[in-house]
């Protein structure tokens, strides 16, 4: 089995945003030093909007010139260590500003389908290229921010024109909508990779991208109270090491605690309790691929602890591997 283990690389886009060290270098040089002890790879999604804004600010702002270096640094170690950088877009950077003591963070266009077309085409190329040039390595592969990236045709142009050919964004099931968020994911094929071309929850065996689909599992709601109770009884264990805090998701908590849910096997804080339980039904489904998502951000010490455990037990039997490595096509 391929495992593919995915963090989205970004800080917080709430009010408060939280600070690039605790949301950001510090989890994943927890990632760094497990994956050195074990010698696997990972792979992260790297929101360059946030980059670019740095870089157009820092001369002004001596904190924002720390972040910066220490960002790209990071990123730099990660790719020389053979860690997987791909792209992550979060278009709201277009529309926020850093006022001296804060990103004030607009989301009126949260989702990259809220531009038109030649600001689409734009983001992409500048979004991507910054990434090719801190690693000097070919990125063409593509997670959307909020898993936002419907209706796909808006993107097919400027993706092909980037040669962004594969996507790691549905998860089977998965449906939400909200003031910023629009993702509807019910009905993707059940599979661990297809071909589409305009539409990613249509296979199309003739299409350009391929996807490659978080994996899913579905999560009783009981999980979910613990969850709640255990962040509350132990919160150094369980609290998220980021110190900021998500754009609100009205409805999603109480869906949770409410009813099943379809989630996305992840690795993010009490969530990775379930990755033996993960690898054991994607097993069984027969599939060749597990893709788990996290974000640096909303681990915590017992996901992290959760996750070297999940490693060593499995590294000899599983590769623990990177979209590069297994899933490059030369387009
Ligand atoms: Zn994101």
């Amino acid at each position: 089995m391929n495992i593919l283990v995915t963090f989205d690389y970004e800080i917080y886009f709430g009010v408060n945003h939280g600070t690039v060290d605790k949301c950001i270098i510090y989890p994943t040089s927890e990632l760094i030093r497990i994956a050195e002890i074990h010698k696997v790879n990972f792979c992260f999604f790297v929101d360059s909007g946030f980059i670019l804004k740095l870089a157009e600010y820092k001369r002004t702002f001596p904190q924002l010139e720390k972040d910066y270096a220490s960002i790209i640094a990071q990123i730099k170690y990660l790719s020389d260590s053979g860690h997987d950088i791909q792209l992550h877009i979060h278009p709201h950077w277009e529309d926020s500003y850093y006022d001296g003591e804060r990103w004030i963070i607009n989301t009126s266009r949260y989702k990259l389908v809220d531009f038109n077309d030649s600001d689409i085409s734009s983001i992409v190329r500048r979004y991507k290229n910054i990434l090719g040039e801190i690693t000097g390595k070919e990125i063409f592969a593509y997670r959307a921010g909020g898993w936002c990236m419907q209706p796909f045709r808006k993107l097919q142009k400027a993706f092909k024109e980037n040669r962004i050919s594969l996507d790691s964004s549905v998860f089977r099931n998965g449906a939400y909508s909200s003031l910023q968020y629009a993702y509807d994911f019910r009905n993707s094929p059940n599979k661990d990779i297809y071909k589409f071309d305009d539409d990613p929850i249509v296979e199309n065996q003739d299409g350009y991208f391929t996807e490659l689909p978080i994996s899913s599992i579905f999560n009783s709601p009981i999980f979910f109270w613990k969850l709640f109770f255990l962040g509350r009884k132990n919160p150094y264990l369980h609290k998220p090491l980021g110190d900021g805090r998500a754009i609100p998701a009205p409805g999603q908590r109480k869906k949770m605690l409410t009813r099943y849910t379809n989630c996305t096997v992840s690795v993010d804080g009490y969530n990775a309790q379930l990755l033996e339980k993960s690898l054991k039904i994607t097993k069984k489904k027969k599939f060749d691929n597990l893709v788990i998502i996290g974000h640096p951000k909303s681990l915590s010490r017992y996901s992290i602890l959760k996750l070297e455990e999940f490693i060593r037990k499995n590294k000899t039997t599983h590769s623990f591997t990177t979209y590069t490595n297994k899933f490059k096509i030369d387009k």
